[in-house]
């Protein structure tokens, strides 16, 4: 499943080829992914030019010229690829998707530099979805996301506030979208074992009695920014041509220090942990029981 790295690399591929064109046809395979497409969707698009390629959280937001935003929610499957695009090598981070019956949505576009293209919409499960609005308190989606992580709203002060006197676990805490918007089950693993915190400490412990953020909680901070900034990094080192490239913008996966690492030495230098599976709210959380508190 994408996260929030994953959709960051997707739209700094989509960025260079979108920002600038205008949307010419748009062709619908059918009326639904997750959620119906949103009404009169073709129309709305159809004549726009995409002023900008964004991301909230891990969703995608094409900002048109008609003033209205396109929502572009991956699911776990869903990904966006140029038409007749060869492959010049291949990608370790990529997979691309040949089987052109989940191909669910075509956009006919014309870029001022690159001239005439297809973008497609494929989604295997079809548990992404496409959302249209002009405000962002519009959109079901968006309303109630807390920071960005990669921005500067999101800090140990902020994080604070909001896990103070909580007795919920750490992992449960940072899933929780109002705390931090985008994070996902891979990358607070990461980040846990980064700022050496354990997945079940209730997350109030991580704040000071006068209300501030412990060292500790800073460190948490940092380890979010560093494990994201990292795989966005990972990520983009293999998109230098988002087309010829891949094609596709499938997924990639990283070399995660302890995610689906069970059994595993921890990678904490000087730690001789073996990193544990545990079950948290239904999800595996992944983590070393020794460098980890
Ligand atoms: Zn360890």
């Amino acid at each position: 499943m994408p996260e929030l790295p994953e959709v960051e690399t997707v739209r700094r591929g989509l960025e260079p080829y979108l920002t600038g064109a205008r949307i010419d046809r748009v062709t619908l395979k059918r009326k639904d992914l997750r959620t119906p497409f949103p009404e009169g969707f073709a129309e709305a698009l159809e004549g726009a030019t995409i002023e900008s390629t964004g991301r909230r959280a891990k969703y995608l937001l094409f900002r048109l010229s008609t003033g209205r935003t396109w929502l572009s929610h991956l699911g776990m499957t869903g990904t966006w690829r140029f038409e007749d695009f060869k492959f010049k090598e291949p990608s370790r981070y990529y997979e691309p998707t040949e089987d052109r019956k989940h191909d669910h949505l075509v956009v006919e576009l014309t870029h001022p530099t690159h001239g005439a293209m297809k973008l497609i919409y494929n989604d295997a499960r079809r548990f992404g979805f496409m959302d249209l609005f002009t405000e962002e308190s519009e959109s079901p989606y968006l309303a109630g996301l807390g920071p960005e992580p990669l921005s500067n709203a999101f800090n140990a002060a902020e994080m604070a506030e909001r896990f103070r006197g909580k007795k919920a676990p750490m992992k449960a805490a940072l899933l929780d979208q109002r705390v931090v918007a985008g994070l996902g089950n891979i990358y607070v693993s990461e980040a846990l074992w980064r700022a050496h915190i354990r997945p079940e400490l209730p997350a109030g412990k991580l704040v000071l009695k006068s209300g501030a953020p412990s060292k500790r909680l800073e460190d948490l901070a940092d380890g979010v920014r560093k494990v994201l900034n990292e795989a966005i990094e990972a990520g983009g080192s293999t998109l230098k041509d988002f087309r010829n490239a891949a094609g596709d913008s499938g997924y990639f996966q990283h070399n995660f220090a302890v995610y689906d690492r069970e059994g595993e030495p921890c990678p904490t230098p000087g730690c001789k942990g073996v990193i544990q599976r545990i079950v948290q709210s239904g999800r595996s959380t992944f983590f070393c029981p020794v460098c980890q508190h």
